[in-house]
């Protein structure tokens, strides 16, 4: 039986996992490396230290399955999406590797949302206008770095570099090319608007493949390095959030992945593309029967712990206490506080917004507060507010691919029986936790193994994959939640106006909140 690794190359570490053909674990191995914020915007990446990342993780997970090279059978690679980089024609780096956090095309955004530009950009490439697209971070490239940009013999996201090191090809899977916002949504090829706005030539972006496309014939001493044969095929694989559905088993209408780790998203497969009338919701390409649809949200269990941190446990003191137990602790004294939290309300937006709102200055805000209310009534509100703000995200994805049956929840919320039932009666949904020891690693071996034979559709993995538990939604719980989600909604509407004022009040004050988001203006 043949062995497969699933690579995940993400934000601050790549991670390799070797499976056989059921989808077990046999061994595995993480390598990870900084984040590079040299001044308040920028999020970059030594691309030298991902490569040597991604050797370790190989060879680390290689020896931890105790494997020979004779015994991979195929690698598959999931990235994170929306890097750029600038390379020159022998192949060598003009910039770091840019990452989705970097803001610094902000500018670049709200020109093209003043001008009619963002709307049929958003149409015609299913990427919202945001810094975190390549398309705006070479506009501002063009702008702000006018001989580098003119030297570049191409621009290509981190996994094409890695490709290009490793097989000498500048490869794009058709998932990373779509988060791109410069590949046509239609014609699977790049966007004659995006090109002449950018003013790249297509000759300057990679060759845009499908997921399963196959690399072999890898540099001989990165095969060494690796414990790897120089023939066993590479499968180019998709983006870290197609491949984290396909790893929780998120493949069919209907099922859609809810993921709440520090921030958070949700995403399903649609059989075509769809975008949304009001530009809410990104849509990716993955394959032809098969849309990545979904949004992402800033401000997922990194609230939580802000309220732990800053109300509960005290500054200073979080060194004292073990995380873990103080999350348990902090959700159990929410627990004993009924839905809605009598009357007080959360909107999460502590670090602005994306999906659905896509709005910088929004901010956090307690509403409802009485004398009766104490630490237990915040600490569910937050909890609360976290699922509201999922909530409205999974509300613009109804529109677009109809009504969900089950909510595959992972991340670290899911850790939490509490919060994940919490989640079933605020949505009227079934909520199934999965198993799902690294989604995206799993997800990309997955499609390793179906290009490679040994499993023939992605949903023969599906019976691999170990449900924890299954939560069923309250009725009447339910029922309380919807009166609390229309007055969730109406306050942000009521407050969207003041946001921007506050906003600015606090960058008067130098307020260090992170900026993930583009602002709507
Ligand atoms: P990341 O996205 O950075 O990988 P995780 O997926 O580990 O993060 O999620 C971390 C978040 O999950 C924490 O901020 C916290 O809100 C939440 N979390 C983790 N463990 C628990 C728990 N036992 N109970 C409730 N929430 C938890």
């Amino acid at each position: 039986m043949g062995l497969y690794i699933g690579l995940d190359i993400g934000t601050t570490s790549t991670k390799a996992f070797v499976y056989d053909e059921k989808g077990e674990i046999r061994g595995g191995s993480q390598a990870a490396y900084p984040l590079l914020v040299p001044e308040a915007g920028r999020a970059e990446q030594r691309p030298d230290d991902l490569v040597e990342a991604v050797v370790d993780a190989i060879r680390g997970a290689v020896q931890d399955a105790k494997a020979k090279a004779d015994d991979i059978s195929a690698v598959g690679i999931s990235a994170a999406m929306h890097s750029l980089m600038a390379v020159n024609d022998r192949g060598e780096p003009l910039t770091p590797v840019i990452t989705w956090a970097d803001n610094r095309s902000i500018g670049q955004v709200h020109a093209l949302r003043e001008g009619r530009e963002a709307g049929r950009l958003y149409r015609a490439t299913g990427t919202p206008v945001h810094p975190m697209s390549p398309l705006t971070k070479l506009l501002w490239l063009g702008n702000n770095q006018p001989e580098l940009f003119k030297r570049a013999a191409k621009f290509v996201s981190f996994k094409e570099y890695l490709l290009h090191r490793l097989f000498g090809r500048y490869v794009v899977d058709v998932s990373i090319a779509s988060a791109t916002g410069m590949l046509d949504l239609n014609t699977l090829d790049w966007n004659e608007s995006a090109l002449h706005l950018t003013g790249v030539d297509p000759r300057r972006l990679g060759e845009i493949v499908p997921i399963d496309e196959r690399l072999t014939g890898m540099d001989g001493g990165f095969a060494e390095r690796m414990g790897l044969r120089r023939d066993t095929p590479w499968i180019v694989g998709a983006s870290d959030g197609a491949l984290a559905n396909v790893g929780v088993g998120a493949l069919a209408r209907g099922e859609t992945a809810v993921t709440i780790g520090t921030s958070g998203a949700v995403r399903t497969f649609a059989d075509s593309p769809r975008t949304d009338g009001e530009a809410r919701t990104f849509c990716y390409a993955f394959e032809p029967d098969r849309w990545l649809v979904g949004g992402p949200t800033n401000n997922g269990g990194i609230a939580l712990r802000w309220y732990l941190e800053k109300f509960v446990i005290g500054e200073g003191e979080s060194g004292d206490i073990k995380e873990q137990e103080a999350l348990d602790r902090i959700v159990q004294m929410a627990d004993s506080v009924p839905p809605g939290s009598e009357g007080l309300l959360f909107l999460p937006y502590l670090s602005g917004e994306r999906a659905p709102y896509w709005n910088a200055d929004a901010r956090g805000t307690y509403f409802g507060a009485t004398l009766h209310h104490g630490r237990a009534h915040f600490g569910r509100a937050t909890m609360e507010g976290v699922l509201f703000a999922v909530r409205t995200v999974a509300d613009a994805l109804t529109g677009i691919s109809g009504d969900s049956r089950s909510l595959l929840a992972s991340g670290g919320f899911a850790k939490s029986e509490i919060w994940t039932q919490m989640l079933a009666d605020l949505s009227g949904t079934q909520v199934v936790v999965p198993d799902t020891y690294e989604a995206s690693a799993f997800g990309a071996a997955a499609v390793a193994m179906r290009a490679d034979g040994a499993i023939s559709k992605l949903e023969d993995l599906k019976d691999g994959i170990r449900i924890l538990r299954t939560h069923e939604p309250d009725a009447r719980r339910f029922k309380t939640y919807e009166r609390y989600y229309s007055l969730f909604k109406q306050v942000y509407e009521l407050l969207e106006p003041a946001f921007p004022a506050v906003a600015e009040l606090q960058r008067g004050t130098g307020v260090n909140h992170e900026e993930e988001s583009g602002g709507k203006k």
